[in-house]
């Protein structure tokens, strides 16, 4: 698997250099041969695209994750995989197990209710590693025989957690990695990484977040010299501390289950590079057109063009993300994101004045709450009401300072601003990834009821 990763590492790599029509053609080339190879071997795309063989992408339908679900055995390209023997599988898997003697199976953690499993042959999987090495690569770690990287990833250790496969593959004669599982408690994360001493430290944005403030404090002593953050929006104040601490600018990397590694910064951190060489992103609005650049869409929709065994065309991601209008200095082809300003799922929804409903996205609470000095932080989404938790140091002006700042910025977005109930917590309950849920919204349909 090693070599074959790093030879599609030289080949990412190369294209860096390319110019943007290069690009394209590359695409084009791409998604013929997996249109080509999804009408073939699956009944499914056969089924759903029929009389659009020959249409432009923009014309064929998106697939939703229920819809995946829903037809699974007939959009998988091998007849051997049955989704209720992939669950089976996914149920009883231990270390780097393979389904079928072939496959590995990762699946999305399922916090919106619905899992999705996603299987790779090794021509597949040796893709989606390279896809992480290319967002290393730009991050400045050197992968050598000289100097063994020392790679610590706070993160998932579920097997079924694609980060946690990676792990298993990327350990290796160059890289030493530690995995730490993010669920622990912070003083034994703490502990572990004291005595690694990574040359390089990848985390969940808010994780990253909270372990620089334990290295301001003096709890935490390493000395990392690159930092990634993904899974969660990384804001300039994030930014601010972490570099502050550690004195290195943090790279944003966005990663998704479905597609691995799709977006990310590049030494000028100016935004996040899409890995349109792997991707075809299309950032969509509410009715599925596209918004213009510089907009941020309602969801992000995503063709995989190394998707094989269970082929993604047009499949619907509900993040919200911006592609950016400036250009980067650095002069690779790829297409930037501004940011990645959260999920669907973290967005809420309040109402102005004329009782319309006005959208909150999870960037405002991130800049009002990271100003303050607070250890960890939840809002809670209630009927007519917003509860915030935080766990901070007793400071008796703090929370009427929160509430005023909270109050400004949801009137500034124009909404009328629900009852604000702050109150002081022990510990944030983290889900079974081991990430905090910043926002916990209500779903659209139950504020709208
Ligand atoms: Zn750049």
């Amino acid at each position: 698997m090693l070599p074959l990763v790093l030879y599609r590492k030289w080949l990412l790599g190369h294209r860096s250099r390319w110019s943007r029509p290069m690009l394209l053609r590359l695409q084009q080339r791409e998604l013929a041969a997996l249109r080509q190879h999804a009408y073939q071997r699956s009944s499914f795309y056969r089924e759903s695209h029929a009389g659009l063989y020959d249409s432009p992408l923009a014309e064929l339908p998106v697939m939703t994750k229920q819809q995946l679900i829903n037809n699974f055995d007939t959009v998988v390209t091998d007849p051997a995989i049955r989704l209720r023997d992939v669950i089976d599988h996914v149920a009883g898997m231990t270390g780097d197990a393979l389904f079928l003697g072939r496959y590995r199976v990762v699946n999305t953690s399922g916090t919106t209710g619905l899992k999705g499993f996603f299987l790779y042959d090794p021509s597949e999987w040796a893709w989606v590693t390279a896809s992480y090495v290319r967002a290393f690569e730009w991050g400045r770690s050197r992968i050598s025989l000289v100097h063994k990287q020392r790679m610590a990833m706070v993160s998932s250790l579920a097997p079924w957690h694609q980060s946690t496969r990676v792990g298993f593959t990327a350990n290796s004669p160059f890289v030493d990695t530690l995995r730490i599982d993010a669920r622990q408690p912070l003083a034994l994360i703490i502990q572990n990484l004291n005595e690694f001493q990574p040359d390089s430290l990848v985390g969940y944005a808010d994780m990253v977040r909270l372990l620089a403030d334990e290295q301001d404090e003096g709890r935490l002593k390493i000395s990392p010299r690159a930092i990634y953050c993904s899974s969660e929006p990384l804001t300039p104040q994030a930014r601010s501390t972490i570099q502050s601490v550690w004195g290195i600018q943090p790279f944003n990397v966005y990663a998704t289950t479905e597609t691995a590694g799709i977006a990310s910064e590049c030494e000028f951190h100016r935004g996040l590079h899409l890995y349109e060489d792997l991707v075809i992103p299309e950032v969509l609005g509410e009715d599925y057109h596209p918004v213009a650049i510089g907009e941020y869409g309602s969801r992000l929709v995503v063709t995989v063009l190394f998707s094989r065994t269970v082929p993604l065309i047009r499949y619907e991601l509900s993040d919200s993300v911006a592609i950016s209008s400036d250009p980067c200095p650095c002069g690779r082809p790829f297409a930037m994101l501004k940011s990645v300003q959260g999920r669907q799922e973290d967005i809420v929804q309040l109402q102005d004045f004329h009782g319309d409903s006005v959208t909150i996205h999870p960037n405002l609470f991130h800049g009002v709450m990271e100003g303050f000095p607070l250890k960890q932080w939840q809002i809670v989404q209630e009927p007519g009401r917003l509860r915030v938790l935080i766990q901070a140091e007793a400071n008796g002006q703090l929370a009427s300072r929160l509430r005023t700042k909270m109050e400004t910025a949801l009137n500034a977005a124009g909404a009328r601003v629900p009852e604000i109930e702050i109150e002081r917590v022990q510990e944030i309950q983290k889900t079974g990834i081991g990430k905090r849920k910043l926002i916990v919204a209500m779903s659209y349909s139950s504020t709208r009821a």
